[in-house]
């Protein structure tokens, strides 16, 4: 069987953004409960790990932003934003976020491990070079991408964003730079009001910055058809050495903050999808990270489909249907838009 480590850590459990907030621990209780309840945990592998350095976040955020989030340590309650705050152990949450992901990174690439999972609070995609948004303090993902080029000296990694939100800050952290390309499906318009057809990049990465902002009401045939029309061709052209998803969990049809029609099976199917780019074009180097999710009863489901899709206990079909014409719109807008960059 496949080696999958699930990763997390007690720090991601105890960061708080206060209360009655909709990114809160529940998150991870029901994903882990129920890994545990149909026992796929035991069929998954644990890792070391240990927090970030400075140096490690500072290869994409500024020293102030790292200084702002780090004085926030040992502080009972700081508002950064309408929607981010932190407790007394958000920093080291954040640096063990961002160090988890790292150390998986490390452990795909020295052959110890297939593949990760990392669940990790708070999530990342919202934090930008020098600001932290949208219940994210450090962007772990991005954070982890430059460990990719720094550390093992990658020029081509793929990042894959299927968050409902657009991931603005691994846009702007990357917006220049085509040795991450960026591809993100979100809700548009939609929190945070970035990822239209008119961000496709700044200077050496124009075109590697590729955005599907689609309007609500898109289900699991619709997000199918996008990846293979639009994701598949650039992923076969980019060849990346590395993929990473910004794993969210918010485009479920019934999840609190998002509109969109995902299924819990829709997510295995797309993680299928992601898997088999990854063994044809990836050297099936590939791993997942947690963004958002918020539908707490049903986080568990989608975690235990997308795990058994992963370990090959289930193999779904990525097969679709052609039935909105909304997503033919789509495609062809994004397709003309993107043209002079990439085939299709
Ligand atoms: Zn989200």
């Amino acid at each position: 069987m496949k080696k999958l480590a699930l990763v997390k850590d007690d720090l991601f459990f105890q960061h708080t953004n206060g209360p009655n907030h909709p990114e809160c621990a529940e998150r991870l209780t029901s994903i882990f409960n129920k890994l545990e309840e149909t026992k796929l945990i035991d069929k998954t592998v644990s890792i070391d790990f240990s927090p970030a350095t400075e140096e490690d976040i500072t290869r994409v955020h500024t020293k102030e932003h790292f200084d702002r989030i780090k004085a926030t340590a040992g502080k009972e309650f700081v508002k950064l934003d309408e929607d981010t705050a932190t407790c007394p152990v958000s920093f080291d949450a954040a640096m063990m976020a961002s160090g988890s992901l790292i150390s998986s990174f490390d452990h795909i690439l020295s052959g110890e491990i297939d593949t990760a999972f990392t669940f990790a609070r708070p999530a990342g995609h919202h934090a930008e070079k020098n600001k932290p948004m949208g219940f994210c303090l450090f962007n772990y993902v991005a954070v982890a991408a430059a460990h990719l080029l720094h550390k093992h000296k990658m020029d081509r990694v793929l990042i894959i964003d299927w968050d409902v939100h657009h991931g603005n800050g691994t846009q702007n952290i990357f917006f220049d730079d085509p040795r991450v390309l960026f591809f993100s499906i979100h809700q548009y318009p939609f929190y945070p009001g970035t990822g239209s057809l008119k961000e496709l990049g700044y200077d050496k990465g124009l075109g590697y910055n590729v955005n599907v902002p689609i309007p609500s009401m898109f289900g699991d045939d619709d997000y199918l058809r996008i990846f293979q029309e639009i994701l598949k061709p650039v992923i076969t052209q980019y060849k990346p050495q590395f993929t990473i998803i910004s794993a969210g969990f918010d485009a479920f049809f019934i999840d609190p903050l998002g509109g969109m029609r995902i299924t819990a099976n829709g997510f295995a199917k797309l993680t299928r999808f992601v898997m088999d780019a990854a063994k044809d074009h990836s050297d099936n180097k590939i791993a997942f990270a947690l963004e958002g999710g918020y539908n707490l009863g049903e986080l568990g489901n989608i975690a235990k489909e997308v795990v058994e899709e992963i370990l090959d206990i289930n193999v779904s079909s990525t097969e679709f249907t052609k039935e909105n014409t909304m997503c033919d719109h789509t495609i062809d807008e994004v397709k003309e838009v993107y043209s002079p960059y990439w085939k299709f």
